[in-house]
């Protein structure tokens, strides 16, 4: 997958592993670290459950159900990506305009 997001990620990452969830590339707010840990993928649960009703024919609830399942209770190593739950990064006004 070919984004000017991703390009960021692989720059900063420099060669660096890092888990990211298929197709759930426009739920991306951001990368970050704690201190002597790995990268992590940082996602906003907002848009991760509006992509899977935009994409996956699903109902809002069935979306919530669906990402709280296979996303949320997901552990997937140390690079785990991290899920933010209060999100400020506009999900909450912003409707169809995230970066891909
Ligand atoms: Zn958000």
């Amino acid at each position: 997958m070919n984004s000017i997001k991703r390009d960021k990620i692989e720059e900063f990452l420099d060669g660096e592993e890092m888990i990211v969830f298929d197709d759930c590339d426009k739920a991306i707010i951001g990368v970050g670290s704690v201190h002597g840990k790995p990268t992590i993928a940082v996602y906003c649960y907002n848009r991760l459950v509006d992509l899977f009703v935009e994409d996956g024919d699903m109902t809002y609830e069935e979306a919530m159900e669906w990402v709280d399942f296979n996303i949320v209770s997901a552990y997937v190593g140390e690079t785990t990506p991290l899920i933010m739950h209060i999100c400020y990064c506009g999900c909450d006004q912003e409707q169809n305009i995230y970066i891909d």
